[in-house]
């Protein structure tokens, strides 16, 4: 815990802690001593970890990285950090991210962007750590903790992770309490940790999910022994490649990558099959209406009146003044642009050509994953981005379905409610990592994670 400590205090220039929390820590890792001293040591009795800062953490600032969250002190702890604690956690800190975890670059926090330490051979460009989680995939790369937690409702685990060279898993949609965690699109929003490697994952993912009354979509189902299933045989297993995930315009090092993961299963001893996901191209559409129109729902709360900013009002303005101008003071343009479009494909008259539609292709996208999965396939194997890390601010004029493309790769698995996890497994010729992702049957995150242990 010192040693994270002092790493921290050394590795401001980062932007990965946005709120430190030294006296919590320290307590934590003294009780953590004792009760190693007591022969009585959980799993993760001691280990130091820095939290999202969409996670409400009893006591300690939990902004989402949005203005309008600003001040704001949740007076209970997520039932996910209260488990990490429980098995001995130690939090250090609140972790960067982008606001309310729209984005694919962490560039929409009100804190200003997370950085990736890594950088291309000879250019110092900053680039960045990918998003939404991305200052726990900073922190993790950098050695400022030992693992963190992040969130994914489209890929903000598993994009991150990609472009640090870590681990990352979203798990089964239910499979890990959604309770305390700030909502974005309910019905896609997921917990998962994100580590340096596939066994650092499983013994996370352990302590974080199981099931949860205070989370109705909470799944009541046993929590199998993720890390004992790290065997590292995947004999006679069965792996999928789509052939829609082969894009036009992928890099050639992303497909030599992918052809590499390939080689490494079956000569592991894998039977590697084509198989074809006919809906993906509706998938990214899919998302960016169903995701904004969640949050424009679940955004509808913060009015001035219950938590963090409050504008400031002229002498005559009235209460629909003082919403307007909190929202519009309080939210940054991403999550503006979210609630306009949610608020549109919701509306009456647009309600059945988008949402009802989207709600339908959804099903259909989901109906190719259990097609595949019914035909025999164990897990699938896919790039996880369509690029390495790009240069922060590269995208600032960009069109924003630019920065939405970043999510072709990951979407589809929160729409399907499938886990999905990120493997490190190379460098690109500019020697930035590059991930692949494995997307698994329902429930099955510790095949999953051990088919991940394979390709590591
Ligand atoms: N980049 C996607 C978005 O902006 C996914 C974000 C996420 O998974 N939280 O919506």
């Amino acid at each position: 815990t010192e040693a994270c400590l002092s790493a921290i205090e050394g590795a401001g220039a980062l932007g990965a802690f946005v709120h430190k929390t030294p006296e919590i820590a320290r307590a934590q890792a003294a009780a953590a001593d004792a009760r190693i001293k007591a022969g009585d040591a959980p799993s993760l009795c001691g280990i130091p970890m820095g939290i999202k800062d969409l996670f409400c953490t009893k006591g300690v600032p939990s902004q989402s990285a949005s203005r309008i969250l600003e001040g704001f002190k949740p007076e209970y702890e997520s039932t996910v950090t209260s488990q990490l604690f429980d098995a001995g956690a130690v939090m250090l800190g609140k972790l960067n991210m982008d606001e309310f975890a729209m984005g694919s670059s962490n560039e929409t926090s009100t804190y200003g962007n997370a950085v990736n330490p890594w950088r291309r051979d000879g250019d110092d460009t900053a680039l960045t750590p990918g998003g939404s989680s991305g200052g726990s995939a900073s922190a993790v790369a950098a050695d400022l903790c030992l693992a963190a937690t992040g969130t994914d409702t489209g890929g903000s685990i598993r994009q991150p992770a990609a472009f640090t060279g870590i681990t990352g898993i979203k798990p089964t949609y239910g499979r890990c309490s959604r309770w305390g965690i700030v909502a974005f699109a309910s019905s896609l929003d997921q917990a998962g940790p994100m580590t340096k490697d596939v066994r650092d994952a499983a013994i996370l993912l352990q302590a974080m999910c199981g099931h949860d009354p205070k989370d109705s979509t909470s799944a009541d189902l046993p929590v199998p022994d993720f890390e004992a299933m790290l065997t590292g045989d995947i004999r006679g297993k069965t792996i999928g490649i789509p052939r829609e995930y082969r894009m036009d315009g992928m890099s050639a090092e992303i497909d030599a990558l992918w052809t590499q993961g390939v080689d490494m299963l079956r000569d592991a001893g894998a039977k590697i099959v084509d198989i074809s996901l006919p809906h993906t191209k509706y998938a990214l559409p899919t998302y960016y209406v169903i995701a904004p129109a969640e949050a424009s729902s679940n955004l509808a709360r913060y009015d001035g009146v219950r938590y963090g900013h409050r504008a400031t009002l002229a002498s005559g303005e009235g209460i629909n003044d003082m919403y307007e101008k909190t929202r519009a003071e309080g939210f940054g343009p991403e999550v503006q642009r979210r609630v306009m479009v949610g608020t549109y494909v919701l509306s009456a008259g647009f309600y059945d050509a988008y949402y009802n539609k989207a709600r339908k292709v959804r099903t259909l996208i989901k109906k190719d994953f259990e097609d595949a999965f019914a035909a025999g396939v164990d897990a699938i194997l896919t790039p996880a981005t369509p690029s390495p890390a790009f240069g922060l601010g590269e995208m600032k004029d960009a069109d924003p379905v630019q920065m939405y493309l970043n999510d072709v790769f990951t979407v589809t698995v929160n729409l399907a409610g499938l886990p999905g996890v990120t493997v490190p497994t190379g460098l690109d010729s500019k020697g930035l990592p590059l991930g692949l992702q494995l997307i698994g049957r329902p429930w099955e995150e510790g095949d999953l994670l051990n088919t991940a242990y394979a390709l590591e």
